[in-house]
């Protein structure tokens, strides 16, 4: 949840993806091996999973960048220690431009999901779809490789069911910047305080569920946090500051 670019460093990797200059921060791959950490993978498991990571968050900042640039904004990105980040410069701010570009992260993540289960039933593989809360949405006839299947579930886990968390109204989530932009339309002189608020109780909500129902303790942690941030900047705003508008 770094929102400011970290410091290069010696061990950066440099290279341009479709004309887009990245950047990939070494802590990058170290906080990458340590999510998927559970006791009993073997190496080849933490390296898919990290590949898995990797091209995943940076199919979700290419969503980003690229809509920045439909703009005319020449964009880069950086990955770090807790995720990525586009930067660019707007010449202009609106709320469909905002929303667009904000959108189009998670936008992409879905849709290289969607070509993964299309490359699943092209390859003959029966696909079900379904919606079980926390789990994946979707069970396929598995492949013979068990590193394939592995594979494939975690691209489908991070690029649909991070998706889906970061389009939460909740700061400094892509729904947080999403759920400002609308508010704004209705009250533009409040709607940074409403933002706030939704922000607050949704990240406390999902924090009490993930903890209750779904037994996920990062997932409770990470909006307890995320709740209490909101509640400060709440606190900082209503006193006068008005630096957030
Ligand atoms: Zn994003």
């Amino acid at each position: 949840m770094l929102l400011a670019e970290p410091p290069q460093s010696p061990y950066d990797l440099h290279f341009s993806l479709l004309g887009i200059p990245v950047r990939v921060h070494p802590l990058f791959w170290a906080v990458a091996l340590l999510f998927g950490l559970s006791g009993n993978q073997k190496p080849v498991d933490m390296l898919l999973w990290v590949g898995t990571v990797f091209v995943s968050i940076l199919v979700h900042e290419m969503g980003h960048a690229l809509a920045a640039r439909s703009y005319g904004w020449p964009p880069r990105i950086t990955l770090h220690s807790f995720g990525g980040l586009a930067s660019y410069h707007p010449t202009f701010h609106n709320t469909r431009s905002q929303i667009l570009i904000t959108a189009a992260g998670p936008g992409a993540g879905f849709l290289f999901a969607g070509l993964i289960i299309a490359s699943i039933a092209l390859a003959g593989h029966r696909v079900i779809f379904g919606w079980q809360f926390g789990l994946l949405p979707l069970r396929y006839e598995g492949f013979e490789s068990d590193q394939l299947n592995m594979l494939i579930a975690d691209l489908l886990y991070v690029n649909i069911f991070w998706g889906l968390i970061n389009l939460l109204p909740v700061y400094p989530l892509d729904g947080g910047q999403i759920s400002r932009e609308l508010l704004a339309l209705v009250s533009p002189a409040d709607s940074v305080r409403q933002s706030l608020w939704l922000s607050v109780i949704a990240a406390a909500a999902v924090a009490v569920l993930a903890f209750t129902r779904l037994n996920d303790k990062y997932i409770a942690i990470f909006f307890a946090y995320l709740a209490y941030t909101s509640y400060s900047t709440l606190q900082a705003f209503g006193s006068g500051s008005g630096r957030f508008r």
